[in-house]
């Protein structure tokens, strides 16, 4: 059967019209050069609206936070991480694997955060028999989940009195600043302001094809541009995808709200199935929980009704822009097929 909805990530959208005209229309030079016009213009409006001195396009999400820990941590550091954080579990162990950066992951509590004094206990003493604690790092959103700002700013605080840089993989980032509410471009900045650096990604919800920016003081983003470098992602005409997420930056954020909304149309049409357990969606993810027997079966059967879901941990349904309310629909009418049968 062809695909009716693509639900297994805000990865899959195909860029907009709008958007392909963007990259048409880009002025490009060599960016290796520092010569790309659409690059620098994205780097200078990011940084701006997030409050940051400078900013760095980077090919992959995976890559910004990999240059940003590389940069705040030297060989032999460690970083305070969540257990389900992209950084520590779904980016093949890269900072420590290419950083000698040791991960300490931190349990997080049920609304993704860390908790405080689990942060503190981790902090390791000035001692020869341990890792030098030099970062903290957050993930906003963390499994669709928004972190309070009054725990953005108490883990601030806390990670400023112990003397750690802090971080925050803000892939999600505008998701957060949406479920805010009031202006999402000035919640973000909120968000940002309690941070020394913050990667976003381009290609999750708002809907660009490639990339992420690394935003950071200058110090910070000249070292991050040394780290691309040498991973590989100096990349040359690539204002084409800038312009992309410039688009993006510039048209795509407020429009997360309907994401938002349709993840809570799919939440509220799954309730009351037999042995399903339905995660209340704050942002774009719906998380299900599937008792039994019947949970293996699940995405195969939705597949052959064309609708895609990911089942790696729990049964997991992402919104983005390339879904619609008859989308979310047949996705519904598909599990309640399958949970009737
Ligand atoms: C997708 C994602 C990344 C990495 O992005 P890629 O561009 O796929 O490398 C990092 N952090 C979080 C939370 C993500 O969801």
């Amino acid at each position: 059967m062809t695909t009716a909805v693509d639900l297994r990530s805000d990865t899959v959208t195909q860029p907009t019209a709008a958007m392909r005209a963007a990259m048409q229309a880009a002025p490009l030079g060599d960016d290796v050069f520092g010569d790309d016009p659409s690059v620098n213009a994205l780097q200078a409006a990011t940084a701006e609206r997030l409050g940051f001195d400078a900013a760095l396009f980077m090919p992959t999400g995976t890559q910004s936070n990999l240059c940003a820990l590389l940069s705040h941590c030297q060989r032999g550091d460690e970083y305070l991480v969540g257990q389900y954080a992209h950084t520590y579990r779904w980016e093949g162990g890269g900072a420590a694997v290419l950083g000698s950066i040791q991960p300490q992951p931190i349990a997080h509590a049920p609304d993704g955060s860390l908790p405080l004094s689990e942060i503190e206990a981790q902090i390791k003493p000035d001692d020869a028999h341990f890792a030098r604690t030099k970062l903290l790092t957050l993930e906003n959103t963390i499994g669709g989940k928004v972190l309070p700002m009054s725990y953005l700013a108490e883990a601030s605080a806390l990670a400023q009195r112990k003397g750690l840089a802090r971080h925050l993989d803000g892939a999600r980032l505008f998701n957060a600043a949406v479920a805010a509410g009031g202006d999402p471009y000035q919640a973000a900045r909120e968000i940002c302001s309690h941070f020394d650096s913050v990667s976003v990604c381009f290609s999750k919800g708002l809907g660009a094809p490639v990339g992420s920016v690394l935003c950071g003081s200058r110090e910070l983003i000249k070292q991050a541009h040394r780290w691309r470098k040498m991973c590989g992602g100096g990349m040359r005409q690539a204002g084409l995808l800038a312009a992309a997420a410039h688009h993006a930056l510039d048209h795509h954020v407020a429009r997360l709200a309907e994401d938002h909304a349709l993840a809570r149309r799919l939440a509220e049409g799954l309730q009351g199935l037999p042995g399903v357990s339905v995660e209340t969606p704050q942002t774009n993810i719906v998380f299900v929980d599937v008792a039994g027997d019947k949970a293996a079966g699940v995405v195969p059967f939705l597949k052959s009704r064309g609708v895609l879901a990911t089942g790696l941990y729990r049964l997991r349904f992402v919104t983005h822009l390339d879904v619609d309310a008859a989308g979310v629909d047949h996705a519904i009418a598909a599990m309640r097929e399958y949970f009737a049968s």
